[in-house]
């Protein structure tokens, strides 16, 4: 997938050699198709004719079959949609799924050999009965039928007797310079098709309202269409007084049928719609360029009135505005259709778009805008939606941004149509949520190169990144290039390679040629890797003769920098720093200047905004002002962001505890970041709490994230009546690195590493417990739907006032879904070996704390403090039971089998198949150890009730002679186990190992 390029002439020449070289195949196709409605199939009679154009010649031809894809859990769409939680291809009713058909290919008119492609049932092969040379024609004909499957699936269905009909045929794949794209359908990847001609006749009860792609050339249609639409227009204002939104019950389907035809030439596909309950609005929108006019239609339910009565204002504009910065709409008419697409809030198709649904009329306008827009990104530039999906989703929203921005300057409704103005996000527009949510992603670390295949993206990255960071950063370019070249730019790609198939070096070669820049920084960097954007002011100095400002480039592209000049909060000046440089000098006109920023917009992506801006006046001049913010919020680019929130807390020395939260964790994250959160103990009488402060680097190396941070907490650890003294309490400082390994492939393996020291100083009771020691681990993580891996190697060493120890531990732990229904029920398997390797005893009567228990570590032995406790030192009650499940992970409460020398373990979990409920459980757990003198071992075994990984109950039904002895006479309820997991804190601030 990666391309190099050598810039200049080489590339230019090259691209010029390439366009006189480029070809593509051509399908015209003629299909009579008619819908059953009572069993919600279509027989249909296709036969198109396939043009080889491509300098080789054929042997065979690659169809797709994608109603297939729904045929059952093992298509790449069943898998898909398995892995992503959704299971009704895997286990869902038979009705619900689809299938294609009755199949019979005749090349020419004779019958030939085909099959099904080993791997996927949607796709097949056509061995043709003589060679199609190069320049030769064919035409392949075949019946078909297709089962219709439930709406809620993917893109094509019914959902009851609406119907989605759409990937509905068979279809060549693509053959290009690079070969056949043969691609099974699926939910995260679109298409990559074919340019030719469609002429399709549709048979369909009279009543059905239709909506499809081309030009209607049935009269009595368009005068049926025509009618309803003036219907609608008197309709409307009843529809919208239709308060209790009844769903509109289907009508009965007429006995008369009607058959109706369309027509279309340089497209790559056909879709219909067809809904007896239909309403329509139509209108027409003149061209800026070529002031032709374009019929536009819209079709909806009724009760969808309220935001569809300005759908035709929406189609119009943005058919307008698109044509306006690309190229004019080359075909007569456009629709957009309302319907229940779940492959996302809608679906495009050439000169139709599907639209789901909406909450809102501004969401409405965003969605049927994007899809519109698809007709120029997609629809007229047929790139590769499947591999360079950025082509069309990216550039898109880049166009569906500007159009917001264009139409509504100045207006932030987006964001409260989103967030409905909750919490402090209520200053972002439309661009600016793309930034955070693309921001946040990158520095979580979790991002991939922009050029990644659709099926390998994970699902926050197919929109953060595939949408959002490509709007992003071709925004920077037009900011950069100005409006007018970029325009221009855009504008030579349309022209050059409408009703073709641009790969992305025919942007590129265009775009360059166009503007004369050299913008590798663009497509190699930021299209290709996940390098991120970081400019610095590093000096700036005003005098008589203008102002000199320093710029650093400290992040890993070296792109062009915008540069701005205020006075009064006016911007007096803008310059651009060239793209390749690391430290420029720029020399600005404007004197007397008291604010100096880079990118005052906010249209550069860059990763961290805080490092942007200079002023004349203050104390501390690269210092931003504080703004104090309830909770959360944004992190603004020239202001220090502080939240704060009361508290409160609890635990059994400390008792009550109240105070205050301050942080500065605003979306998206700055690299430094802190929390503190002081509370006044009832039990201590004075200050309890926990402080934690981290830096992030996003290296970019082998490593994804890097974080240093340092983490203290001190809390009272016993109930001594002593307050006020700080004895009884202890305070602990833990300084930490966190590394997180790349993983842009979406390998299901990734790896993490934790090193952390401890510094504990407590005071209690005469018992020498302070120490110093650190960790470090290393964790590695596979994650299928069905499989999860966990695999940890630790070593921890200590040298306290009471013990001086070193411990190496493996835990490994296995879940996989056993029960592979709609139940989802898992069998965990854990085994755990861990060896004291150094124990030198300074104080005998103080060792718990640094020895392994069978059943997991309690408060004492959390040397790391890694677990909240509601009371870290109680070795009796309900609260000592509060462990975790490490060390032998047995479910017991028993302090049998507390060792210092070393201990292994094999522990098993069985979530029970009772439908529903999944909290329940039976477990065993097997120990062995080594107690300075003997070898023992012991058995548990139970029932259990386990609610997520925070809470669980475990009643024993068995246990090994010893281990029951251990209990004594004591009560059954005493042997009940609890666990509580309460690191919530801990795992928001930190990556988590192995979690
Ligand atoms: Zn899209």
């Amino acid at each position: 997938m990666k391309h190099f390029y050598i810039f200049a002439l080489l590339a230019a020449l090259s691209n010029t050699a390439f366009a006189q070289n480029y070809w593509q195949q051509e399908v015209n196709y003629t299909i009579k198709v008619k819908l059953n409605d009572k069993h919600h199939t279509l027989s249909a009679f296709e036969e198109f004719e396939y043009i080889n154009n491509s300098p080789n010649s054929l042997d065979s031809i690659y169809i797709h079959l994608w109603p297939n894809a729904y045929r059952n859990g093992k298509t790449a769409l069943g898998k898909q949609k398995y892995t992503s939680g959704e299971m009704e291809l895997a286990f869902g009713e038979e009705k619900n799924k689809g299938g294609i058909d009755s199949l019979d290919f005749r090349v020419n008119g004779k019958t030939v050999k085909w099959t099904y492609d080993k791997k996927h049932i949607d796709i097949c092969v056509l061995y043709l009965p003589e060679t199609l040379q190069s320049g030769g024609r064919i035409s392949v004909s075949t019946p078909f039928k297709v089962k219709i499957p439930s709406g809620e699936i993917s893109r094509l269905g019914h959902i009851d007797q609406s119907y989605q009909i759409t990937q509905w045929y068979p279809k060549p794949a693509v053959y290009d310079k690079n070969g056949w794209h043969p691609i099974p359908y699926l939910n995260q990847g679109e298409f990559y098709s074919e340019f030719g001609s469609f002429d399709v006749t549709i048979t369909l009860p009279e009543n059905y309202v239709v909506g499809a792609t081309g030009d209607l050339q049935t009269v009595t249609e368009m005068e049926f269409l025509t009618a309803l639409a003036e219907k609608t227009s008197k309709e409307i204002p009843s529809m919208l007084t239709n308060t209790k939104k009844e769903t509109t019950a289907f009508p009965t389907s007429s006995s008369v049928y009607k058959t109706i035809r369309y027509t279309q030439d340089r497209v790559h596909d056909f879709a219909w719609f067809a809904d007896k309950r239909y309403a329509a609005l139509k209108g027409e929108v003149t061209l800026p360029v070529s002031k032709r006019k374009v019929t536009s239609w819209a079709l909806f339910v009724p009760q969808n009135a309220a935001n569809w009565q300005h759908a035709i204002e929406y189609i119009n504009d943005g058919t307008y505005y698109y044509s306006l910065w690309n190229g004019d709409y080359p075909y007569n008419s456009v629709t957009a259709v309302d319907g229940t697409i779940s492959a996302g809030g809608g679906m495009e198709y050439p000169t139709i778009t599907v639209i789901g649904n909406t909450s809102s009329k501004e969401e409405l306008e965003v969605v049927i805008v994007h899809e519109v827009g698809h007709n120029w990104f997609y629809g007229i530039l047929g790139s590769n939606e499947r591999t360079h999906g950025w082509m069309d989703e990216g550039m898109n929203t880049l166009n569906e941004v500007r159009y917001v921005q264009t139409k509504y300057p100045n207006n932030t409704r987006m964001s409260d149509m989103v967030l409905n103005g909750r919490f402090h996000f209520d200053d972002l527009d439309h661009h600016d949520l793309n930034d955070i949510s693309f921001r946040m992603t990158a520095i979580l670390g979790a991002d991939q190169p922009i050029e990644t295949p659709s099926e390998v993206f994970t699902s926050t990255n197919y929109g953060t990144v595939m949408y959002m960071k490509t709007g992003l950063v071709f925004t920077y370019l037009k900011d950069y290039l100005g409006d007018e070249l970029f325009d221009k730019s855009m504008q030579a790609y349309f022209e050059e390679w409408k009703f073709k198939h641009p790969q992305p070096e025919d942007m590129r070669a265009t775009l360059e040629r166009v503007s004369g820049k050299d913008l590798s920084w663009l497509f190699t960097d930021l299209i290709q890797t996940t390098k991120y954007i970081d400019y610095k002011i590093a000096r700036v100095k005003t005098g008589a003769s203008g102002t000199s400002v320093t710029v650093k480039n400290v992040g890993q592209v070296a792109g062009p920098i915008e540069i701005n000049a205020l006075k009064d909060s006016v911007i007096v000046e803008t310059v651009w720093v060239e793209p390749g440089t690391q430290k420029t000098r720029v020399q600005l006109k404007s004197t007397a200047v008291d604010e100096v920023r880079i990118d005052v917009s906010k249209e550069i992506p860059e990763l961290y905004r805080n490092n942007n801006s200079w002023k004349s006046t203050g104390l501390f001049k690269k210092v931003e002002p504080l703004k104090l913010e309830f909770l959360i919020g944004d992190n603004e680019a020239n202001r220090s962001n502080i939240f704060w929130t009361p508290i409160v807390a609890g635990n059994v020395y400390d008792k009550f505890m109240v105070g205050a939260a301050v942080h500065n964790m605003g979306i998206p994250f700055n690299k430094f970041q802190y929390l503190v959160a002081p509370m006044y103990s009832f039990g201590r009488q004075m200050v309890s709490g926990i402080g934690e402060f981290s830096y992030t680097f996003s290296p970019q190396n082998i490593l994804k994230v890097s974080r240093f941070g340092l983490s203290v907490k001190s809390f009272k650890v016993d109930s001594s009546s002593t307050i006020r003294k700080n004895e009884g309490a202890y305070l602990a400082i833990s300084p930490y690195w966190q590394a997180k390994f790349k993983n842009e492939r979406n390998s299901p393996i990734s790896h993490n590493f934790l090193a952390q020291g401890i510094l504990r100083y407590t005071n209690y009771g005469g018992l020498k417990s302070d120490y110093v020691g650190g960790f470090a681990g290393y964790s590695v993580d596979y994650k299928k739907p069905d499989h999860v891996v966990n695999l940890k190697i630790r070593t921890d060493i200590i040298s306290g006032k009471a013990v001086e120890m070193g411990r190496v531990t493996i835990e490994s732990i296995y879940r996989f879904r056993y029960l592979k229904n709609s139940m989802k029920r898992w069998i965990e398997l854990r085994a755990f070996i861990g060896n004291n390797y150094y124990f030198k005893v300074k104080d005998n009567s103080n060792t718990y704390a640094y020895s392994m228990s069978l059943s997991g570590n309690d408060g004492a032995q959390d040397l790391f403090f890694e677990n909240y406790y509601f009371g870290r030192g109680t070795v009796d009650g309900l609260w000592s039971q509060q462990r975790d499940e490490n060390m032998g992970g047995f479910k017991s409460t028993s302090y049998y089998g507390t060792t210092s020398n070393w201990m292994g373990a094999g522990n098993l979990y069985v979530q029970l198949p009772i439908p529903k409920l999944s909290i329940f459980g039976v477990f065993a757990d097997f120990g062995t150890f080594y107690n300075g003198t003997s070898v023992n071992s012991a058995i548990n075994a139970g029932a259990a009730i386990r609610i997520s990984s925070v809470f669980g109950m475990y009643f024993p039904i068995w246990m090994s002679k010893e281990l029951d002895a251990s209990y004594g006479n004591s009560k059954y309820g005493e042997k009940i186990r609890l666990t509580l997991k309460l690191n919530l804190v801990n795992k928001g601030l930190k990556l988590g190992i192995g979690e």
